[in-house]
């Protein structure tokens, strides 16, 4: 947190507009529509609130299908079941770990042939980077299909210019406190549709219809963010552009001193895609480095040093074990050999020499030969 979030809360806190709602959640909403290039943003109280309230807004009915990517956070895979429909996880490609476009085509045509396309595709934005929409875009509007774009982990991240969360009919952010910015928790789900924007915004706040009493004709939730919590975000935002530059020099630094290793590979950025490496993850492969990714996680952590495996994909999960997936093997390969390295904004240049060092070192004792990799960025 910076100087102005706290200017910004203390404002908040001082206008004596404590209850949910207020100037600030104006302000921020108008404010973040800007950033990431829609006409309407409406500020909720998590990512996955405002996921759940895309499916509602696109009239999502029980037993429909809706294909998502199995590489994401459970959230995605958790709205869609809040809204009864059933997931379908398409696997990752591996130019940038987000879904196929190829798989994810020939899934629809499978479907459009027995006539039960699914009611949306939920695209998640993994790791900072956006998923290929120049090609899932064109392929998800000619079956008819809506797009929502999960851009939970990617705000701020860029695809041949355009910002993450401006790819779907409806596009979702987290303000968690695990994401690039924070208001500790808090979302946003943005549109272009202003009557979209209007019903979400009624849902959020229990459906309630206009009348002097308590009315209501649908059921809606308690989704609203508070005024306190847009005051921080409104300064957050401020601190957006210099936590990407952050995060990419992280990044920068870690494959500066890493990608010479043989057998580790970093998350590609594909030309005309602009990851925030909101985390730095990688590849291990095992029999090029001598040692697989759990030996080094376990390296890390003998040293007080947290590095975590990619998502587990969600087909793998015991609680989406029941649900369809198309391809996966992409993603279980990912998930196998990948860690995400710590890569927090306020890291400073000494905590990431130690993390360097216990992977040089632990390369370093054991005694391969060394293979060049690949698909090396
Ligand atoms: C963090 C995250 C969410 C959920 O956001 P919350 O604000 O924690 O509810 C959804 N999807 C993805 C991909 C995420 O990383």
């Amino acid at each position: 947190m910076g100087a102005r979030e706290r200017e910004l809360l203390l404002d908040a806190f001082d206008s004596n507009w404590i209850a949910p709602l207020g100037p600030h959640v104006d302000a921020f909403e108008q404010e973040f529509a800007g950033v990431v290039g829609r006409k309407h943003a409406v500020a909720v109280a998590s990512g996955t609130a405002a996921l759940h309230l895309s499916l509602r807004l696109l009239d999502v009915q029980p037993e429909q299908e809706v294909f998502t990517s199995t590489m994401t956070f459970v959230a995605t895979a958790n709205s869609i079941r809040y809204a009864n429909a059933k997931p379908v996880f398409i696997d990752s490609e591996e130019s940038t770990w987000n879904m196929d476009p190829m798989l994810l085509a020939e899934e629809l045509d499978r479907c459009s042939q027995v006539g039960k396309l699914p009611a949306a595709v939920m695209v998640v934005d993994v790791n900072g980077q956006c998923a290929n929409y120049a090609m899932i875009s064109e392929i998800c509007e000619s079956f008819g299909v809506p797009i929502i774009e999960d851009a939970a982990e990617s705000l701020g991240a860029k695809l041949s210019g355009k910002p993450a969360g401006s790819f779907g009919q409806l596009g979702c952010f987290s303000f968690n406190g695990n994401k690039i910015i924070t208001t500790s928790g808090g979302g946003m789900l943005v549109t272009d549709d202003e009557s979209w924007a209007k019903q979400a915004r009624y849902l959020a706040t229990q459906a309630r219809d206009p009348a002097p009493h308590y009315e209501h004709t649908v059921m809606g939730y308690n989704y609203r963010m508070s005024n306190l919590l847009a005051a921080i975000g409104r300064g957050q935002l401020q601190v957006l552009e210099d936590r990407v530059n952050r995060r990419r020099e992280i990044f920068q630094v870690y494959q500066r001193h890493l990608s010479n290793l043989p057998g580790i590979c970093f998350m590609p950025e594909p030309d005309g895609f602009h990851s925030t490496r909101w985390l730095t993850a990688m590849t291990i492969d095992p029999n090029a480095l001598g040692c697989d990714r759990e030996q080094i996680r376990l390296a890390l952590e003998a040293e007080n040093i947290e590095a975590r495996p990619v998502w587990k994909p969600m087909h793998l999960q015991p609680a989406y074990r029941d649900c369809r997936h198309v391809g996966g093997e992409v993603a279980e390969r990912l998930f196998r050999d990948g860690l995400c390295l710590p890569s927090g904004s306020s890291m400073s240049e000494a905590d990431q020499s130690r993390v360097i060092n216990v992977i040089s070192q632990l390369r370093r004792t054991a005694s391969v030969e060394a293979l060049t990799c690949p698909t090396r960025v």
